[in-house]
């Protein structure tokens, strides 16, 4: 049975356990944390907690585990698939934000630690002033938080070069849903004893526990990075340069961005004044970076001579200075506000093989086109990991209610077309609540008793975020 109110008692409890700042109740004081960033979903909570130190989560979750009450952990709120938000609303929600502590940074060792609510940004910057580089990049590093992004595995534009956050962890500290505290920290990059534990909390988007600390590997700052944005006749043209680039500029290739042309107006309605440096119906970004004296620029401006004399490459400019890459990667950035910006639209997270990128591109547009005329299909994505975001904005003149209906039809369509190509639903943003029966539907019966045990193993009483990732626990085989 779902609770709906806390008790003057269990209140009370928590107030003690966090103090009168750590808790919010009324509607007011509970709106920021109960809306997305897309503004796609409102969640309701009993109540919204805030804790200051891992003593404070260990504390809520005792009385969370004793009184039966669901939780919902919270970092950022920048999830894209409804992980952080319950619409129900019989559960508490556990914010980090107060936990935002960088506690240690190791450069002999190349390892920082982290408090879970630490903004990534955060953790960039005090990299950069210790001439480190963590390199975790997304577009939203600016408010999520690296508790969030160990709990979402999050990729990012630099996945080809570091791999996701899961690469990046060197150890995890964790409150367990009865309270019990885990600390996975070693400062160890080799550690070959028995399970990695560290590795079923990462991906786990708040369904197991909650993330309090985070050890992460570091790594030396590029002294130099180059940008171009190019120009490209077609996908094709855009996966074949990727395979060039891969064996032409060695392992330096730090990004890897596809844009299809169409993405570029949403770009606009973040900043009017934006242009694309080229004009093709494919557009590339891509990032060269060294720590070393290397030759970058001559390396870059080889490839391109190169790409461009055997027609793969139509147009390419060359960033002449900081302020012109950044101009690049706000077109890049500024694509994803504007879809936002632009209301209601399908959003999806694909994932193929790299030489598949083509053909999951054609599919899904000649499916658009055919079966959903007038809406506007948007490609783009960190194609060098194989993940696109195959997005689909309604007619303009639909009403939101119709679109979301249809707009469930066509993300089913794209799904099967994903699948069919041997591909994954979720790429980088998981399952959250909005992807969660194409998930369970999509595993093996042996993949869901594996699933099941963990679960019921770490979580027996079904408290952990639940109706995110996984069935009710009564769901559970
Ligand atoms: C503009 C924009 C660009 C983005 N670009 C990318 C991108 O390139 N790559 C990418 O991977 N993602 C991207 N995202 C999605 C999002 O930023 C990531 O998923 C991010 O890792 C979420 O972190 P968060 O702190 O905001 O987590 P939240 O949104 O608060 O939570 C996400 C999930 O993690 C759980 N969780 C959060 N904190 C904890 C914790 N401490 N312990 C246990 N569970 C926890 C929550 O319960 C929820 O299930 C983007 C989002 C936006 C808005």
């Amino acid at each position: 049975m779902t609770v709906q109110r806390l008790s003057p008692e269990i209140l009370g409890a928590m107030e003690s356990a966090v103090g009168q700042n750590g808790i919010a109740t009324n509607p007011a004081g509970m709106a920021k944390y109960l809306g997305d960033w897309a503004g796609d979903y409102r969640g309701g909570a009993l109540a919204v907690l805030r804790p200051a130190s891992v003593a404070e989560v260990q504390a809520l979750m005792r009385l969370c585990n004793e009184f039966g009450l669901g939780v919902v952990p919270q970092g950022g709120n920048t999830g894209l698939v409804s992980g952080a938000i319950d619409s129900k609303g019989g559960l508490v929600v556990v914010s980090l934000e107060r936990m935002n502590a960088i506690r240690q940074i190791d450069e002999e060792n190349f390892t920082l630690q982290a408090d879970a609510g630490c903004v990534l940004q955060a953790i960039k910057d005090a990299c950069e002033a210790r001439d480190c580089l963590f390199p975790l990049a997304l577009g939203a590093q600016g408010s999520c938080q690296i508790g969030g992004n160990a709990a979402t595995n999050a990729g990012g534009v630099n996945v080809l070069r570091y791999g996701m956050a899961r690469d990046l962890i060197l150890g995890l500290e964790v409150v367990l849903a009865d309270g019990e505290l885990w600390s996975g920290f070693s400062g160890l990059r080799k550690n070959n004893s028995g399970y990695d534990l560290k590795q079923l909390f990462i991906g786990s988007e708040g369904t197991l526990g909650i993330i309090t600390g985070v050890e992460v590997k570091l790594f030396p700052k590029p002294a130099k990075t180059d940008t171009a944005y190019l120009g490209l006749a077609s996908f094709e043209a855009a996966i074949r340069l990727f395979n060039r680039a891969r064996s032409d500029c060695s392992d330096l290739i730090s990004a890897f961005e596809i844009i299809g042309s169409e993405c570029i107006e949403l770009a606009r309605l973040i900043d009017p004044a934006m242009r694309a440096p080229v004009s093709a119906p494919v557009q590339v970004l891509i990032e060269l970076s060294s720590s070393a004296a290397v030759d970058l620029n001559g390396l870059m401006a080889g490839f391109l001579a190169d790409a461009m004399d055997n027609g793969l490459v139509t147009d390419a400019v060359l960033a002449a200075s900081t302020a012109q890459a950044r101009s690049f990667w706000a077109i890049r950035e500024g694509l994803v506000e504007g879809q936002a910006k632009r209301g209601y639209h399908v959003r999806t997270d694909l994932s193929v093989r790299i030489s598949d990128i083509p053909a999951l591109i054609e599919q899904a547009r000649r499916f658009v086109a055919n079966d959903h005329r007038g809406w506007i299909p948007l490609a783009y994505g960190h194609a060098g990991d194989g993940n696109i975001h195959f997005n689909v904005l309604p007619p303009p003149e639909l009403a939101e209610h119709e679109a979301r209906a249809r707009g469930s039809e066509i993300v089913a369509g794209l799904y099967e077309i994903t699948v069919g190509l041997g591909g994954s639903i979720s790429a980088e943003h998981g399952i959250g609540r909005s992807r969660r029966k194409e998930f369970w539907v999509g595993l093996s019966p042996a993949h869901r008793r594996m699933v099941a045990a963990l679960k019921n193993a770490l979580d027996p009483k079904g408290l952990m975020n639940p109706g995110c990732l996984l069935p009710s626990t009564e769901g559970l085989p």
